[in-house]
């Protein structure tokens, strides 16, 4: 059986991707345009806010628009899940001690793809491909448990240098609304 889409993927229509191009293409497009109209804002990399926010990758979350952010306001740190992977204790590292951020906000969604999976993605992975990923899916059943432990994951870290305001969120895909997740203790 095969690992990948377990259901059948929309597929994009001509207006999506434009007449004849890949969607690519179709972003190059409007990157032209928003160049067209763009103006230097000249502004320094330290992000204004000094926080940094590690959320799941999923496209129906838009950091900005959710949390009333504005360009230059923070660093968003992404990838499935919002997991606090090493990968993103490195980001999370370089963000506060080349780039000044204090705070740390993590988010993670209803109806996260992640909730659907568990290890044996990983092991179904490497009999299909015949190697095994160094990787672990993360995968994980309790959205409250896998926040905490996200949390749990910054606050002991040795790496960072601040790790006073960390605070965790489950973000509701129909609703827009934030819930904060408490740690324990
Ligand atoms: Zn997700």
């Amino acid at each position: 059986m095969s690992i990948s889409s377990p259901q059948p993927l929309p597929q994009p229509t001509d207006s999506a991707v434009g007449t004849g191009g890949t969607v690519t293409d179709r972003l190059v497009e409007a990157n032209r345009r928003y160049a067209a109209e763009f103006q230097d804002p000249g502004m320094d990399a330290r992000p204004v806010l000094r926080v940094a926010v590690v959320a799941c990758m999923d496209a129906r979350l838009d950091l900005h628009e959710a949390l009333g952010l504005e360009l230059g306001d923070c660093h968003t740190i992404r990838n499935a899940g919002g997991v606090v992977t090493d990968d993103v204790i490195r980001s999370l590292t370089i963000s506060q001690r080349a780039l000044g951020t204090r705070s740390v906000v993590l988010i993670h969604h209803t109806g996260c793809g992640l909730l659907n999976l568990t290890e044996d993605f990983r092991h179904e992975l490497e009999d299909e491909v015949g190697q095994r990923p160094s990787w672990a899916v993360e995968a994980f059943k309790d959205i409250d448990a896998d926040v905490r432990q996200s949390m749990q994951r910054v606050r002991t870290s040795p790496f960072l240098l601040h790790t006073e305001d960390v605070r965790g969120f489950v973000f509701d895909v129909t609703t827009g609304l934030l819930r904060e997740v408490q740690p324990r203790g």
